[in-house]
Formats: C-alpha cells, structure tokens, sequence
C-alpha cells in the first residue's frame, strides 16, 4: 500500500509542514506532525521537511510492464451508430501508434455491430478486435466491463482510449478497478513521452493543465470527451484485419436487465454537439430575454444556442447547452461568444471551433484573445444589427 508516515524521533514540531500542506492534513500535537484522513499523497510535505521526517513508502513489486504492445480504442456505438467520437478517437490512435511504431485497433462490442470496422478501418484501424453477442445489444455496465477486461488480458494492449460519454465514464473506472490500473478522466491532449502516453487535462479548477503518465501499469488508460480532436477524412481503401473474440459472460455480470432507454436531458447537448454554427451567450446578455435574441441568431443561421456557465447559473439557459469544462466541448464551424469573458474553463470548451467571433464590450476580455474575429461593442447593439443585416442578405437573395 502506498502510505506516508512522520519519524517522530527526527520531527522538530517546526511547523513547516502544516504551512505546506495544501490540503490542511497536517497538525502539530505534542510537538510532534501527525498526518490526518484529508492526506492525499501528494508528497508536498515531504519535500519541504527540513529535516527529513516525512517519508513517502511506495508500494513495491509494480506491475512488469513489458510485453504491452498497441494503442486502442473502445468504439462505443450507439443507437446502432458508431459515434463520431469512436472516429475522433482512432485519428489520434493512428497518430500515437505511429509514433510509438505499434498498432492502432479499435474494440466493439454489441449485437450485429461488425458492419462497423470497415468505418474504423478508414479512419486508421490496423486491427478490429469484434465481440457479439445477443446479450450486449444494449450498453450494460458490467457485461461490457468482463468483455473487455478479457480482451485487454489475452491481447496485452499498451494504451486503452475511451470516450468521456456517459457509457466510456462508466466503463472506464470498471475495467480500471478489476485490473488495478490508471485512468486519467477528461484528458483535453495526448502524446508520448519517453515511450509513455502523456495525458493532459486541467487541474484545480482548470487553472493549471497536469501532465500525467502512468510509468508502472499496462495498460495506460485514458478518457477523451468528444470534439476535443478533429476527425479525419477515412481512407476506405485501407487494409485492415478483423478478430471475432467470444468470451463466457458471468451471470453476475448480467444481473442488469434494460426494460426501457429513457432519453433526457440531452436535446440541448446533443444540438451543441453537433450543430455547425453555435451562437453562446454570457453573463454580459443581462437575462433569458437576451437569449431569446440569440435565438433568432442562431436560427438564422442555421445554428444552436450555447451557454457559458455563468448564464446557466443565473438560471438564463438550462445546464444541457453549457458549452466548457463542466458542460460541453464543442468544435462547430463558427462560434460566435456573447458576452462571455472567456474564462480558462469556457475556453477549454470551444477553443477548438472553426472560426471564433467574439462580441464584449471589454477590449481586454480574454475571449479575444482566442478569437479570429473581434467586436468590441455592446451586445444589445451588436446583434440586433447582425440580425437585421443577415435577414436583409436572405431577402436580396430570396
Ligand atoms: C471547476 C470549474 C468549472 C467551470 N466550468 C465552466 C464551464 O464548463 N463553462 C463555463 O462557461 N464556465 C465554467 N466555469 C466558470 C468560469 O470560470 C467563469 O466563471 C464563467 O465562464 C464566466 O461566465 P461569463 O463569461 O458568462 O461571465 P463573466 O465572466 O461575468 O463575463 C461576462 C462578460 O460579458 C461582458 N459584457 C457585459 N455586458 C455586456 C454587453 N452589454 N455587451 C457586451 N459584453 C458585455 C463583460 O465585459 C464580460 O467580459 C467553471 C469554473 C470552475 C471553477
Ligand atoms: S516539517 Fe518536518 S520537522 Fe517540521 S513539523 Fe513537519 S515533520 Fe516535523
Ligand atoms: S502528502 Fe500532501 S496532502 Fe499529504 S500531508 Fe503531505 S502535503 Fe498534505
């Protein structure tokens, strides 16, 4: 077990560590340091001891992590459609084997899903590891866990990539747990480093990005949302090899019955997932009545309403169109911000868009600072004039 314990005879009862501790673990009784229930390992104070009273002991005897070999993807489907993060997943999947010189593949599991690998194929599958089976037509969280829990045992992969969707946050931690592995939730980026995956993702509050490899386990897992990488063009005259897996599922992992998939909550989300040109509104549209403008702009142009969350605390837009850290990532064709100020957490959710259109009567609003078009100017002037002048182009064209 991993743990951290004072040297009483050494401690001084200086008080430094308390200081350093970020997390209040640390208080002096007696004289002495004693570490408390809220010590999160992050070995601060073990660094800052002045006279080495803080020891950190690791668990020893780590995995051999030897023999691990290709980066994979779990090709979540749904609704008998491969998602487009399954694709946006493989493209990055392609990238990393290359530069490690191992194998992409792609896992799916499910019912009748093997018309799915020529997609997978296009999109940089060297290798399509299929597993049927009536009982998997519907996502079951435990089912799927033991299928691809065995598949992981018997093909020894190096990198596991899932998407951050309801089903691959659930699936995820499972297989995690049964194989005492890492996982790192929401990463915004991925590479390599010395040989590893380098996983990226915000930290405390989104205000610093962590970088995080996992050196003693195999495989390295990771979580990805969708949108955060670009899919690429498939080549459908690529080669690629298919392998059917069967494998027993444990009545225990079948205790589950789905009766009925009851969809909610998701109108909105799905809207911003996939809409081409999203109109997101702030805290500066002042109320629900500023976004029933950005409405009429949205629908103008053919587009979705998104929200920062601010405006969705206040109770302006409902929680389903957040676009950032808590809410959505997003990456349409345009994105036009109103009122927003561009918090870090915001950013992280719609920097990847197309083309950026940033409207604050702040010129200093960090939104500018990743916009390819500024105005600088009050919304409630501003968009009115938009509309209008997109109405009057409709009507000459009509
Ligand atoms: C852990 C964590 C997760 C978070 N996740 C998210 C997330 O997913 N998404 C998200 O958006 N935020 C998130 N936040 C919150 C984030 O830090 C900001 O508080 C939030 O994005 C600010 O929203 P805003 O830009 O609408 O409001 P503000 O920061 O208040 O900005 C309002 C802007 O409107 C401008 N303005 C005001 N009136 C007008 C006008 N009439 N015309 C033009 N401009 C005007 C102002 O100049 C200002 O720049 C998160 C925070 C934390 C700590
Ligand atoms: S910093 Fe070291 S010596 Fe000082 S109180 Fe903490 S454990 Fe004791
Ligand atoms: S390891 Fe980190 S969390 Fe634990 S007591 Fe030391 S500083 Fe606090």
């Amino acid at each position: 077990m991993n743990g951290i314990r004072i040297i009483k005879d050494r401690c001084t009862g200086c008080g430094i560590c308390v200081r350093t501790c970020p997390f209040g673990a640390i208080e002096i009784i007696d004289g002495k340091a004693h570490i408390g229930d809220k010590c999160v390992l992050c070995g601060a104070c073990v660094k800052a001891c002045p006279v080495e009273a803080i020891v950190m002991e690791k668990e020893e005897g780590k995995k051999d992590v030897s023999g691990y070999s290709d980066v994979w993807v779990f090709a979540e489907i749904d609704e008998g459609n491969l998602k487009n993060v399954a694709l946006e997943l493989m493209g990055k999947a392609r990238e990393l084997a290359d530069e490690l010189g191992e194998r992409a593949c792609a896992v799916l599991i499910g019912k009748d899903v093997k018309e799915k690998v020529r997609e997978l194929g296009a999109h940089g599958a060297d290798v399509v590891y299929v597993a049927e089976d009536d009982r998997l037509a519907d996502y079951r969280a435990e089912a799927y866990a033991h299928v691809m829990a065995e598949l992981i045992k018997k093909y020894r992969p190096s990198i596991v990539l899932y998407p951050a969707t309801r089903v691959g946050r659930s699936l995820a931690p499972r297989i995690a747990a049964a194989l005492s592995l890492g996982l790192t939730a929401d990463c915004t980026s991925l590479g390599i480093k010395d040989g590893m995956l380098l996983q990226s993702r915000p930290a405390f509050g989104g205000n610093i990005m962590a970088d995080i490899l996992s050196p003693n386990t195999r495989p390295q897992m990771a979580t990805v949302r969708p949108n955060v990488f670009k899919k690429k063009e498939g080549d459908y005259s690529r080669k690629y090899e298919v392998v059917e897996f069967h494998t027993e599922i444990p009545e225990s992992a079948m205790l589950t019955r789905i009766l009925e998939v009851i969809r909610t909550g998701e109108e909105g989300a799905k809207k911003i997932d996939e809409a081409d040109v999203i109109v997101a509104g702030g805290a500066g549209m002042g109320g629900k009545d500023g976004f029933e403008m950005l409405e009429e702009l949205a629908e103008l142009l053919g587009g979705a309403v998104g929200a920062s969350r601010k405006a969705v605390e206040m109770g302006w837009a409902p929680k389903s169109i957040q676009v950032g850290q808590s809410g959505t990532t997003v990456s349409p064709k345009v994105y036009i911000a109103c009122g927003i100020s561009g918090a870090v957490q915001h950013l992280v959710g719609m920097k990847e868009s197309g083309l950026i259109i940033a409207i604050n009567k702040d010129s200093e609003a960090p939104i500018f600072t990743v916009a390819d078009y500024g105005i600088v100017g009050d919304v409630f002037e501003v968009v009115p004039k938009l509309i209008e002048e997109i109405k009057k182009i409709r009507e000459k064209s009509a």
